[in-house]
């Protein structure tokens, strides 16, 4: 009468295949983007771009919109107390965002005959310019202007890179409630923002009626700028201990097996003995800088911990803070894709909130390019941490999508159906880790359990029975 859905194949358990509704509660988004992610919704998308080409005259349609697109003249900005602003400058830099590298470089020379343009990877940890958007950019921008095509400052520097991209296509309350709008249509009441690039964003949230359908981060060194009313809607700080796969920044414990050279280390570590494919952000000293911050202001710490050996470097300082100190901050690691058993133990004893991406399963595909086999096998271990280490979905494991992409289907999806079984979740699991409270609202999707695929269900047909241990019921 059940129909198992967690442990067996149901070709394997003989069950009937057919397709299921299931109606869950809205998304609770843990890690988001919503101040970046409305700004790049007005953007030239590359993520559909097969090749160069294409890229190039996605890029060049719409140079006829530049003048919408430009700088100045946006409220948000114009309330950014600290920020560098580009507005009275003649002429506008084109923001285009989606860029897959593991599928088509672009050339300096196609790229500059282009109007100005400022190109975000897929992964937003890689950015290109081209020479007209340096000249535009560079009397405000210097730094970043120089400095863009060096990993390693790209990776300390995050914030300003986003709020750059903000300044030039500029942040307001219309754009983020259209963001939402767009969230709703896919499931997702509830998205945190990971980085308010400055106090301004709040005035934005708030002006959108959003306060409430977020939890909102920011960077120490924002912090720092914040007053006493601006600090008290932050819930914590936001830093990176590593990079990105998409950027070939993450601190993982093997070379990328293609043999492109990765970033350069940062070189503050002691630890870049490796061969200089990973890249750790910060010193040991310097992020325990960061937790003593946090503890000192009373907010979270988060810390991007992606790859295994920024999972090591995190936890040492974590567990001497909290050996020197006796008690830590409130600490989430965000991403954590390949921490190993050992790490998922040292972490929960410390009491840190794992929060994770299911969508970034597909890592071990989307990457085969770059990581090795072992890796690609290693890449968001669900069950170990569920079953071994006694992590808690709801409790101190909690989901989200980093908007790659965004919504129930593909989290959902991914979750069910990943490339490796150590990846999946149950429904149960799913929704204790993911989901807002079903008074913000429920939607239907289908899963199609023999595609392995799941949609959102258009004829709204329901069937909302779920029973607690995650199995798909049919009585
Ligand atoms: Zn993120």
């Amino acid at each position: 009468m059940i129909k198992i859905f967690s442990m067996l194949s149901p070709v394997k358990a003989g069950i009937a295949i057919m397709d299921r509704t299931i109606t869950l509660p809205f998304l609770k988004d843990h890690h988001n983007h919503p101040s970046l992610y409305a700004v790049l919704d007005g953007s030239v998308y590359l993520g559909d771009a097969a090749d160069e080409a294409e890229a190039l005259t996605l890029i060049e349609e719409r140079v006829g919109l530049a003048g919408r697109q430009g700088t100045g003249h946006h409220p948000g900005r114009d309330k950014n107390r600290g920020d560098n602003r580009s507005s009275g400058r003649d002429g506008n830099v084109i923001l285009a965002h989606g860029w897959n590298d593991s599928r088509f470089s672009f050339s300096t020379s196609a790229l500059d005959l282009l109007p100005p343009v400022f190109i975000c990877g897929e992964s937003l940890h890689n950015h290109l310019m081209n020479s007209g958007a340096r000249e535009l950019l560079r009397p405000d921008w210097k730094e970043a202007v120089d400095n863009i095509d060096d990993s390693s400052w790209v990776e300390r520097h995050l914030p300003v890179i986003l709020r750059l991209m903000i300044d030039i296509a500029g942040l307001d309350a219309g754009a983020l409630a259209r963001f939402y709008e767009m969230l709703e249509g896919r499931g997702v009441w509830y998205a945190e923002e990971m980085l308010m690039s400055s106090a301004a964003v709040i005035d934005v949230f708030r002006e959108a009626g959003l306060l409430d359908r977020t939890s909102l981060w920011t960077a120490p060194e924002s912090f720092r700028e914040f007053n006493a009313d601006e600090r008290s809607f932050v819930k914590g700080m936001k830093i990176w201990a590593d990079g990105a796969l998409g950027a070939r920044t993450a601190a993982v414990s093997m070379p990328w097996i293609d043999g492109v050279p990765g970033a350069r280390t940062a070189g503050v570590s002691g630890k870049d003995d490796f061969d200089g494919t990973r890249l750790l952000i910060y010193s040991d000293d310097e992020l325990s800088e960061f937790v003593a911050e946090a503890a000192d202001a009373k907010k979270w710490l988060s810390i991007h911990s992606l790859g295994d050996l920024a999972c090591d470097q995190v936890l040492d300082v974590l567990e001497r803070y909290s050996d020197e100190q006796g008690i830590l901050p409130s600490t989430r690691m965000e991403h954590c894709q390949f921490i190993s058993l050992e790490n998922a133990h040292r972490a929960w004893m410390l009491g840190v909130v794992l929060s994770m991406q299911p969508n970034f399963s597909v890592d071990s595909v989307r990457y085969a390019d770059r990581l090795s086999p072992e890796m690609l096998e290693r890449n968001n271990p669900f069950r170990m941490l569920i079953d071994e280490a006694g992590y808690v979905p709801g409790i101190d494991l909690v989901f989200g999508s980093d908007g790659m992409p965004h919504g129930q289907p593909a989290a959902l999806e991914n979750s069910l159906f990943p490339p490796f079984p150590g990846q999946r979740l149950t429904l149960y699991e799913f929704t204790s880790g993911y989901c807002a409270g079903a008074e913000s609202g429920t939607m239907a999707m289908a899963v199609d359990i023999e595609k392995k695929k799941v949609s959102i269900n258009q004829d709204e047909s329901h069937d909302d029975r779920m029973n607690p241990d995650g199995c798909l019921r049919e009585d």
